[in-house]
Order: C-alpha cells, then structure tokens, then sequence
C-alpha cells in the first residue's frame, strides 16, 4: 500500500494516471472512523454500522474523543467493547484539552491495559469552540506534538495524527502548518490522516508540498461521505476546508428527496475515492458518521468484499 504511495512521491500527478481500479483486499486500506454515541439509539445505530463493516477487514477503526475530554468514559467503553466483541484494531482519539498531563497519562496507560496499541494523537479544539483562542490547560499538553512525545513516553503505541490540506484555521501560514507535522513525526507520529476535502487536487498539492519538505510519512486521505450536505458544509466551514460550488450544485434542490440525495452522494464519493486510486493511492480514512450504507458501498468499489468467515456464520445462523 505504502509503495503506491510512495510511486506518486516520484511521479508528478500531472503525468498520465495509471489505471488502478478495482484492486481489491491486498493492495486497498481502508480504516474507519466512528463517534461514541450518547443514546441507546444512537449506540443501536453505531453497532449495526460496524457489525455492517467490519467483515471488510479494515485495517483499523478509530474512535473520536468528544470536545474538552466530554467522551472520556464513552470513548473508553466503545474502543472496549470493540476489543471485546469484533475482530476489529481500534484506535482511541485522545486530545489535550482541558486535562492535566496525569490525568492524560493515565488514559493512556488504561488504554495500554485494555489491548489498545494505536492512538490518533490530538491537541483538540479550544473549549470555547472552534474559533476560539486556544489556551493549553495548565500542566497538561500543550499541543499534539507534546501529547505524542508523551504517549511515547508511556508506552509503544502506534501514533497517528491529524494533517490539514488546506491548512489548519489556527496555522499562521502553510509553512507553519508543514513544521507542525514535522513536529508531530519527530515526536514519534508513523502516520498522519487528513482533514476532510473535496477536491483532490488539494490533497495532491499538499502530498507535492509535504513530499518536497522532505516528510515521508503516509498521508492518508480522510473522507466524508456526504449524506447531508447542509450538516457537512457546516463541518466544513468550522474546519477551515473549502467546499467546491460544483458539489454545492450537485445538491442543489435535494433536501426534500432523500433517495436522490443518497444516489447523488454515492456518485460524488465514488468520483472522488476512483479518482485518489487512478492517482495511485491505496489507503482511505472514511469519517463514517456512524452509518455504513455509503462507505460499505464505496469500499466495495474500491474491490473490498466481505471475508468468507462473516458470510458463511451468517448462513449458518440463518439455517
Ligand atoms: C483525523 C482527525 C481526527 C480528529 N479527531 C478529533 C477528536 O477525536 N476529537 C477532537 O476534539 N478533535 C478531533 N479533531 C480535530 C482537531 O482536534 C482540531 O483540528 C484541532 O484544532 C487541532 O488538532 P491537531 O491535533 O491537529 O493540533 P496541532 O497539530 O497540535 O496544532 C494544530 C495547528 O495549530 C497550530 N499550532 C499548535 N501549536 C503550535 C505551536 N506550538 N507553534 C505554532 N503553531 C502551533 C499549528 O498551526 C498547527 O497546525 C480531529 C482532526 C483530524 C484531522
């Protein structure tokens, strides 16, 4: 996967794309992001989508840490019943705010006990809200570099981190955004997902930027499949990345008609994901939202299929 990678490193994207589809299990990586739920019903929600997924062997899931440390315990239980009841690798989001670094320390080290061996690493935003100034907590982290070094510290886990194509709101200029990564893979980060975006010619400019800054890391495209696109622009604006007026346009009088909407966002995600593949690259980051129908249906373009073993247990629970 690494090496699809790294054969875009050398070929500038401008050259003719080689046709790469439909690779299938072995050369696509998938991972999938999901929230803990607050209520029984978004908890019934949350397990169906992964119950749905999982037999796609992704090669990791990961779990967000709500605003200020709000989901700690929450977190903690999805990321547990994951170890305990699926074949899945979870990977818990931890983030620095509001939280001393003991308190931090001794997530991670219960995260060490339970099994968990990957955490994406984030500084998290201010409590006050995106926009907000950011104050690092008193004696806590003060970025996710910081937070890195300081799970390294605790133990071996793999690190992951959040990059931003369109650069991070808070970030003075590119520059500055590029040496934070830089920062985050001295501190011991091994890979690092992208904010969302929509245009992919973005992503290519900033892997060229990155590459050229001499990061070596996967920069692994993250993706949001758009089932509600008044709920995903909202995301957008308060992330700092752009939506195109041609996505915009796309959706243009489908707020009423649901089933267009879901058709048309299946076309828009599949554009995008076949359009990453003929570039050359080969591992995804689906912001699920907790629902599966749309990332089951692009990963199954993407040539996944569902392991045998998953198939075969539910014929026999039918029979
Ligand atoms: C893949 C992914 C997953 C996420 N999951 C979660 C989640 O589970 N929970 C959650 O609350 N949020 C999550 N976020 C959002 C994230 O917390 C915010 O974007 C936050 O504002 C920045 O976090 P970071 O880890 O990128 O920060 P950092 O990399 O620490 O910093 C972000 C930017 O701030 C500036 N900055 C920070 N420190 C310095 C410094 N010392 N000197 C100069 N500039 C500095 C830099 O411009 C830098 O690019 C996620 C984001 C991504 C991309």
């Amino acid at each position: 996967m690494l090496a699809s990678q790294d054969q875009h490193n050398q070929e500038p994207h401008n050259q003719e794309p080689p046709k790469r589809r439909f690779l299938g299990r072995g050369d696509i990586d998938v991972s999938f992001e999901f929230f803990p739920p607050k209520t029984d019903a978004m908890e019934d929600t949350l397990w169906r989508s992964i119950r749905r997924l999982e037999p796609l062997r992704p090669k990791y899931v990961s779990v967000t840490y709500g605003a200020g440390g709000s989901t700690r315990e929450r977190t903690h239980a999805t990321v547990g019943r994951m170890l305990r009841e699926t074949t899945l690798k979870p990977a818990a989001h931890l983030t620095c705010v509001s939280a001393t670094k003991e308190e931090i320390d001794e997530v991670i080290r219960d995260y060490w006990d339970l099994g968990v061996r990957q955490i994406v690493a984030l500084r998290g935003d201010p409590p006050g809200g995106v926009g907000a100034c950011y104050e690092p907590t008193s004696g806590g982290y003060a970025n996710a570099a910081d937070l890195t070094a300081g799970i390294k510290k605790i133990a071996p886990f793999e690190i992951s981190v959040g990059c931003y194509p369109e650069k991070h709101p808070e970030s003075k200029s590119v520059e500055a955004d590029v040496d934070m990564l830089k920062a985050k893979i001295d501190a011991g980060a091994t890979g690092a997902i992208t904010q969302f975006f929509f245009d992919n010619e973005v992503y290519f400019r900033y892997l060229d930027r990155v590459r050229a800054a001499g990061i070596d890391i996967p920069i692994v495209p993250g993706l949001i499949p758009i089932h509600n696109f008044k709920q995903v622009s909202s995301f957008a604006e308060r992330s700092g990345a752009s939506v195109p007026d041609w996505i915009g346009h796309r959706f243009e009088g489908l707020d009423e008609d649901q089933e267009t909407r879901h058709l048309v966002a299946a076309a828009v995600a599949a554009e995008q994901v076949l359009g990453l593949v003929d570039q050359g690259i080969t591992e995804f980051h689906f912001y699920t939202l907790n629902r599966a129908d749309l990332v089951y249906a692009i990963c199954y373009l993407l040539g996944l299929r569902p392991a045998k073993a998953f198939t075969e247990a539910k014929v026999e629970t039918a029979t």
